[in-house]
């Protein structure tokens, strides 16, 4: 057995010829940032694909879900998941929010949204959900508590792009979905995201916050930030949508190949991707190891994988909650978030990407199972 080194993710990239003939047209044009023309037309490239009529890019994933939290004037507590990347909680952090967490489904790995009622408060504001991993949240139920207390409700869709729910796509939920295009995601414009919004005039005020709150050449009407994309990263941006379909189509195979071949090694679970209301983008394949009946710990379970260069990430260990600048919050007074760290305590995400082989999957799970059996 080769020991080729296998991480967790690998860029989509463009072909290379592609990219360099836009990038001549980027040096002839020399016009580099601020709405340019590739920028305009991956904007509506995007609209299109993503289904969705509002969208403004983005120079990161972390931007939008600022951006978004200054455009809707959110302020006192926010309502959000201890599980996730950091960036989500940052952003309530960098406007001086205080996120209140509430402990995740262990099906979904999402908010559970029957604990959200139990952590508001006179000053709670709004919800921060994340779509786990691409699995929609319970958003119907998130909107009817929303709706019922006043609430606004943000998603960082970060792992969601192309995610659909009923034939809709899964940013029409919430007032704002923000999306990342970091180079790890299923879609990547090396570093980018965007903030989806609703309607026009939100979409106009997100435009000036990105661009230094300008409205015109000397208006300045909010206290905004530099959040641009440039030229560059979006005609590589316009070369990965053409393919990305086709890196979908492939991690899908990878996953049912994960699912096949671990579904009779009792002690590790997966996601569910049975429901027919979703449209998977496959963008992660966490397992969950219970070392009662697997027999191993998960960390000794990723070490050894390491031992063959296989290198899966314990996305999401440590739990944001118990990281050094938010432990001290008190999280809830009614919820101990037990769900969220035993799923942090247990987790590893596998390889995924396009061009992992099916071979290469296979040799993964024949190790995990050969290990289990080793013991
Ligand atoms: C990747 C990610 C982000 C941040 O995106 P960047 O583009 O890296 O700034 C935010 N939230 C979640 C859940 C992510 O996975």
């Amino acid at each position: 057995m080769s020991n080729e080194l296998i991480n967790v993710t690998s860029p989509l990239l463009p072909s290379i010829k592609d990219f360099n003939v836009l990038l001549e047209v980027i040096w002839e044009k020399k016009w580099l940032t601020n709405n340019g023309y590739y920028h305009e037309e991956l904007e509506s490239a995007l609209c299109k694909y993503l289904k969705v009529p509002y969208l403004s890019l983005f120079t990161n994933g972390t931007l939008p879900l600022i951006a978004s939290l200054q455009a809707l004037r959110i302020t006192g507590e926010v309502i959000t998941t201890p599980y996730s990347f950091v960036a989500t909680t940052h952003s309530l952090w960098w406007n001086g929010i205080k996120p209140v967490f509430v402990d995740i489904d262990p099906l979904t790995c999402n908010i559970d949204a029957s604990r959200i009622e139990a952590a508001i408060t006179p000053t709670t504001t709004a919800i921060m959900a994340v779509h786990c991993y691409g699995i929609p949240c319970e958003v119907d139920k998130i909107e009817e508590i929303a709706s019922k207390y006043g609430l606004t409700v943000i998603y960082d869709a970060a792992h969601a792009f192309g995610v659909e729910l009923n034939g809709k796509s899964i940013l029409d939920w919430g007032d704002i979905s923000t999306l990342s295009f970091h180079a790890t995601k299923v879609y990547n414009t090396v570093e980018g995201g965007a903030l989806i919004c609703h309607d026009a005039k939100t979409k106009k005020r997100i435009d000036y916050l990105k661009n230094f709150g300008f409205a015109d050449e000397v208006t300045v009407v909010a206290p905004g930030i530099n959040g641009k994309m440039d030229e560059i990263r979006s005609a590589y941006g316009l070369l990965n949508l053409k393919q990305v379909d086709q890196a979908i189509a492939e991690r899908k195979k990878i996953v049912e190949t994960y699912c096949e071949g671990l579904k009779n090694i009792s002690g590790i679970r997966h996601l569910d991707y049975s429901d027919a209301s979703i449209k998977h983008n496959y963008a992660y394949f966490p397992i969950f190891i219970s070392e009662s009946e697997f027999g191993t710990s998960r960390d000794d379970l990723y070490e050894k994988l390491k031992e063959f260069n296989i290198y899966g990430r314990r996305y999401f260990y440590p739990l944001i909650s118990n990281m050094p600048p938010y432990r001290g919050l008190n999280s809830s007074h009614t919820d101990n978030l037990s769900v969220a760290n035993k799923i942090a305590n247990s987790v590893i995400c596998l390889p995924i990407y396009y061009g992992l082989s099916l071979e290469n999957v296979k040799k993964i799970i024949m190790l995990i199972t050969d290990f289990k059996k080793g013991r």
